[in-house]
Parts: C-alpha cells; structure tokens; sequence
C-alpha cells in the first residue's frame, strides 16, 4: 500500500535543481503528498505544483519564522490562496521558541538565519491564521517547536478545532492535551532517531486513530539518512518505527494513517 506524506515541501529552494525528478519519482512512490507553505511565497508556489500533480496537495500559512515579514494584506493574500483548488488545509502555522543558529541550506552553502523568538508576535499571526482556518473550515497543520505549553494555552479556547500537530516533539502529557482538543499528532523523521525515545514514549501513548506520519522534507530525514536532503518516498522509514512502537504491523500502520489522512484532510 502507498503511504500519504501530510508534511513536505518540495516547493521549497533545496529542489530547485532537480525538481522535476524529485516530483517524478516522489508523486509515484506515494499516495498523496501534502506540500506545506511557510510564507506566502511558498504557500503559493506549494498550490502552483499541487495543481499540476494529481496526487499532490497543498496547505498554505505562514510559518512562525517568519513572523517578523508579516504584513497586514497577507491574510488577504492568504485567504486568496486558500479558496484555490487543491488547498486542504491552513499550515503551517504556530509557536517556535527554539532559537535557530545560522544553518546552511542544503543546496547554495548560503548562510541563513530566524530572528529571536517573539512568541507574543507568533501568537498574533498565530490567531489570524486560525480564524481564517475557521472562516473557511479547513483543518490546521500547527508547527511548535519548545513552545507546546505555550500553544496548547493559546488554542485551548476553540472548541471546534479540527487539525494536527506535525513532526511532534512533546511529551506524553502535552499529546494528551491536544488529543483532548481533538486534534491528530503527526510523527517525522526524528521518531527514528537514537537519542529520541521521548518521541517514540509519546507516540506510545497516541491512539491509533489519531496518528499520522510525514517527512517534512527537504528536512529531517529518517534513519539511516541523517545528514542528507530528505525526500518524501521516506515516509516509509518512518511508518516502519511506528508500526514497532505500536506493536502493529506495517500494513496496518500503512492503512490507519491513510485512513486519519483522507478523514483529516478530506482527501
Ligand atoms: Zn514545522
Ligand atoms: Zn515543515
């Protein structure tokens, strides 16, 4: 059975020298692959590839990165993007404490760096991003990084949430949180690495019925491919430690995040 990717970008600079044959091989391996924006430049160029590729999807939002280019038409823009076809969901979207250290993009050797944190920024575009997510009833994909209190508290007001948490990092008292607000928990690459079993307790505790898997690409790659620009197709690599985590097999792995994929993301 052909796995769903709800997490990647392959809109994203670390393709642009091939593409083609990342989309190629990627589209076939795959289900369906959902490409997530991170501001409104690659929220509309992730809804340009979804709408030339059959089984690719796109989810459009600005990243709490990018909170500092925030402007006050972009939730307009936002908005337009969101009513095209092939949008499915708002995302993604969220708190990020962690304070990035200049990295080197995989492909140019650039230096590239975020701002220090401002949670108090985050949150604002945070609530306009989710009202609109709202307005529109599309699910919302959160991204958060050491900010789980900080996000559970400034979405524990909605009732009528309906989304996930992508490539989780929290603890298992903080899944429950989220489940308890209804929302799905997205497992990324990171659940298979060594040092990671915090990760693979709280995907313990995920019911079955809650649970999905992404890749993130072009980040976080599986073991044994640490190190390398990721790539959709391993997913699979990540399904595998699920599935032996939940003490399940593959192919049920396989059909039950397919299955919360299709019901999340009406797919
Ligand atoms: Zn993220
Ligand atoms: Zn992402």
């Amino acid at each position: 059975m052909k796995l769903i990717d709800t997490h990647a970008h392959l809109q994203f600079e670390a393709y642009d020298n091939d593409r083609d044959e990342v989309v190629k091989i990627n589209s076939k391996e795959l289900d369906v692959i959902i490409n997530v924006g991170a501001r409104i430049e690659s929220s509309k160029s992730g809804v340009e590839l979804a709408q030339k590729i059959p089984n690719f999807y796109a989810a459009v939002g600005v990243h709490p990165h990018h909170e500092d280019e925030w402007k006050t038409d972009w939730i307009y823009k936002l908005e337009n993007l969101a009513k095209k076809p092939k949008v499915v969901a708002i995302g993604e979207i969220g708190l990020d404490n962690h304070e990035y250290k200049p990295l080197r993009v995989l492909r140019s050797n650039e230096l590239q760096g975020y701002p220090k944190p401002n949670l108090k920024n985050q949150e604002k575009i945070l609530k306009g991003q989710i009202e609109l997510a709202r307005k529109l009833s599309l699910p919302i994909l959160f991204h958060c990084r050491n900010a789980y209190d900080e996000l559970y508290e400034s979405i524990k007001e909605y009732n009528d949430l309906r989304g996930l948490v992508h490539c989780f990092m929290g603890t298992i008292d903080q899944a429950k949180k989220f489940l308890d607000l209804g929302l799905y928990i997205s497992f990324s690459g990171n659940l298979t690495y060594k040092g990671n079993d915090y990760i693979r307790e709280a995907a313990k505790s995920v019911p079955l019925d809650k649970i999905l898997v992404e890749t993130d690409a072009p980040y976080l790659p599986p073991e044994p491919h640490r190190g390398t620009r990721n790539e959709p197709y391993r997913v699979r690599l990540t399904a595998e430690k699920l599935a032996e985590v939940k003490k399940v097999s593959f192919d049920k792995i396989s059909e039950i995040t397919n299955k919360n994929s299709r019901d999340l993301l009406n797919l």
